[in-house]
């Protein structure tokens, strides 16, 4: 494979988890011979220069994107509008622009009107995530293994879409391109969908009056446990998600009250039959994921074990050119 053309100035908005951890990653790589990054507050412009992992934090994003190459919003997607409004006429014509929302139709759809002619919009989702926030939490190993999914639209330049793929196979990731409605579509069921599941069956367990809270804190291993990580995802993050991707979700809302529906039909009958297949089936799609090195097959999720090799910790850095 060719080398991929690095980055002459890489400008970040946006310094999370998931921007500072583009930050940490294509310095380790070298993928981009200056970072420039901005926040929104103070505070947080403070801290990522504490933690020292770009070359420049300037106080706004106009500053941000002055002569840079390369441009990635890493904020809610609810702000990412608003933003590409005020970023607009500072961008370096010929730069590529992109961003790394969850959701792909709405983030288009409030971006495109503010890019001006000559600039290249390449929207973009690592899906790689973890459920804390903030410039301390990215790492540069987020990426290795996972997908990044490009939804450029129609017409979008495919030598800028070709070169920012290379930058995040850098970064260590897989790269899928795929239109945004079907991007929203397939993350409807896979990450929105679950999100909403484990946010609503944390509160229904906090509700519940006959089994109290520490209970409830204390069996967690039970299943509860894992959903409450997923539930401790940023609030501002998902309400913009929901909000942004509606029509999928609902859809997908929709077909999971059927199949619920389903199995509680199963349950009043005492239809075993049916609660078996379906749980076979559910099992098979687990090693599937697990073939495919989205997950580990360390018991328990991956919860270190002192007899086991500890293959739910970050993994060692490597990228293949
Ligand atoms: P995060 O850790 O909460 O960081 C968000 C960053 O955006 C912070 O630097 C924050 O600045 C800035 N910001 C927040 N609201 C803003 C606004 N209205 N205008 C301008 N800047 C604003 O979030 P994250 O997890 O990195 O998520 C960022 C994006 O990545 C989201 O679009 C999300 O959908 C996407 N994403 C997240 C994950 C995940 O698992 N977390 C995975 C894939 C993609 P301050 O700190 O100064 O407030």
């Amino acid at each position: 494979m060719r080398a991929p053309q690095v980055f002459k100035r890489l400008a970040l908005i946006g310094t999370g988890l998931i921007g500072s951890s583009i930050a940490r990653a294509a310095r380790a790589q070298g993928a981009a011979r200056s970072i420039v990054a901005t926040a929104r507050s103070p505070a947080t412009r403070r801290r990522v220069a504490e933690l020292g992992f770009v070359d420049q934090v300037v106080e706004t994003n106009a500053a941000a994107v002055a002569g840079a190459d390369l441009v990635i919003l890493c904020i809610p997607v609810g702000a990412c509008g608003t933003v590409t409004a005020e970023i607009g006429s500072h961008l370096a014509p010929g730069a590529i622009l992109s961003d790394v929302g969850s959701v792909k139709t709405a983030v288009i759809r409030d971006m495109s009107p503010h890019i001006p002619a000559g600039v290249h919009f390449v929207p973009a989702h690592p899906v790689a995530g973890t459920e804390h926030s903030g410039p301390d939490a990215g790492f540069a190993q987020l990426f290795v293994d996972r997908w990044c999914i490009l939804t450029p639209p129609s017409g979008t330049d495919v030598a800028a879409t070709e070169r920012l793929a290379a930058f995040w196979r850098l970064l260590g990731a897989n790269v899928e391109t795929m239109s945004a409605e079907h991007h929203d579509l397939v993350l409807g069921i896979t990450s929105h969908l679950p999100h909403l599941i484990a946010y609503t069956i944390v509160g229904t367990a906090d509700e519940l009056s006959q089994v109290t809270r520490s209970e409830v804190l204390r069996f967690s291993a039970g299943g509860f446990r894992d959903f409450t990580r997923i539930a401790a995802s940023d609030p501002v993050m998902w309400r913009d998600v929901f909000i942004a991707n509606k029509d999928a979700v609902l859809e997908m809302l929709g077909r999971f009250q059927e199949d619920l529906a389903a199995l509680t039909r199963a349950i009043r009958r005492g239809d075993g039959d049916t609660l078996f297949d379906h749980f076979s089936r559910t099992r098979a799609i687990r090693r599937g994921i697990v073939e495919l090195g989205q997950d580990s097959p360390a018991p328990d999720f991956g919860r270190p074990h002192p007899d086991l090799p500890q293959e739910g910790l970050p993994r060692p850095y490597s990228v293949e050119s």
